[in-house]
């Protein structure tokens, strides 16, 4: 039988299996890697919230086969029927109200729940052998880098980690864009692959964006409990530039940077100027693509924590297309309280 990314038939049944036992599952999507369980089994839930040691107000995204396994669980209104035409399976999430079935715990309580249907042809071929809606969210401990790669997860969780699915790298790297069309208003609660730009041009309006929040305690009643200013750390302190001209000439004119700092900028340098101060310089891309930029993102800031080094510095890209994503990303990273 036809292998799916180099995973057997053999395996994906295997894992379809565990699945419906109520376990949980770390599988590869487009965007990052996700830890996945039955989404309406509150047990299996709960299993996913402790491994992760995830808050119990952050909900989790619903990950299903299309719109009519959607309807299970959410009502989907004409903004979501023509967004949805537009973006599935892709890295689209949508916040609607949800129907009875979902249970509180996967919602945090709230009366919404976050759908999107994923494009990735072993997450897919899951669900197809599981035949009902999978809870995902990235396959990483709360708040910390998130996973790209299937070694990511058994880094992450070490010998006790849960089983993963090795798809490969992910292709998009980032997290999918989340919408909130749970009201009458649009707004963008987390910028992704899917650009503002696109969003607007399918609905013919500008979505919202909200601010993000500093703090959990200071937040009042949760527009999304995600929108957390702090996210995506790395264990070493990461500090970014709004520019790579900003970052050079702050290379050149600051004396006590530490040595062994890290610096990882969008493209190779083409020379390196700074021979007096030890530092570490590693690329996000060859080309300085954005797209190549957001896939090698969060394996790069996880590849710069093992040297342990005392600083990482950053320069954000243009506020535009999947910059604006990996900017919020970075943003968060790098926010300190
Ligand atoms: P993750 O699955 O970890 O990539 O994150 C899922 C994101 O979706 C988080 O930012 C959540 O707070 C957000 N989210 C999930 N469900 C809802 C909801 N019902 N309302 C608002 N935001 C949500
Ligand atoms: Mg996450």
């Amino acid at each position: 039988m036809q292998k799916h990314y180099g995973v057997s038939p053999e395996e994906l049944s295997n894992v379809a299996g565990l699945l419906q036992s109520g376990q949980i599952v770390a599988l590869p999507t487009e965007t990052v890697y996700g830890l996945a369980c039955l989404a309406l089994n509150k047990f299996a839930v709960a299993k996913v919230f402790k491994a992760k040691q995830r808050p119990a107000d952050d909900p989790l995204i619903i990950h299903v086969s299309d719109l009519t396994e959607a309807k299970l669980v959410c009502r989907p209104d004409r903004r979501a029927m023509s967004l949805i035409e537009a973006f599935w399976p892709g890295p689209l999430t949508l916040v609607l109200p949800k129907t009875r079935i979902v249970p509180a715990i996967v919602t945090s309580g709230l009366s919404t729940v976050a759908v999107r249907s994923p494009a990735h042809p072993v997450f897919r071929e899951v669900l197809n052998l599981v035949s009902a809606p999978l809870a995902a969210p990235s396959a990483n401990p709360f708040g910390k880098v998130s996973p790209t790669r299937a070694e990511h997860i058994k880094q992450s969780f070490g010998d006790g980690h849960p089983p993963v699915v090795d798809g490969g790298p992910t292709k998009i790297g980032i997290e999918s864009t989340v919408v909130d069309l749970s009201s009458s208003r649009t707004r963008i609660l987390r910028p992704g692959p899917i650009d503002t730009e696109a969003i607007s041009a399918i609905l013919g309006e500008e979505p919202e964006m909200p601010e993000p929040k500093a703090s959990r305690n200071k937040a009042k009643a949760p527009l999304s409990p995600g929108l957390l200013a702090k996210h995506y750390q790395p264990e070493s302190p990461l500090q970014v530039f709004s520019s790579t001209e900003e970052l050079m000439a702050f290379l050149k004119m600051e004396p006590s940077i530490p040595a062994a700092t890290c610096v990882i900028t969008h493209s190779p340098l083409k020379e390196i100027r700074f021979p007096s101060k030890s530092l570490k310089f590693m690329h996000l891309s060859e080309s300085g693509d954005p797209k190549e930029i957001a896939q090698n993102l969060f394996a790069r800031l996880r590849e710069a924590d093992t040297h342990s080094p005392p600083l990482i510095l950053c320069p954000l890209l243009p506020e535009t297309g999947i910059g604006s994503a990996i900017n919020d990303r970075l943003r968060k990273a790098s926010f300190k309280d």
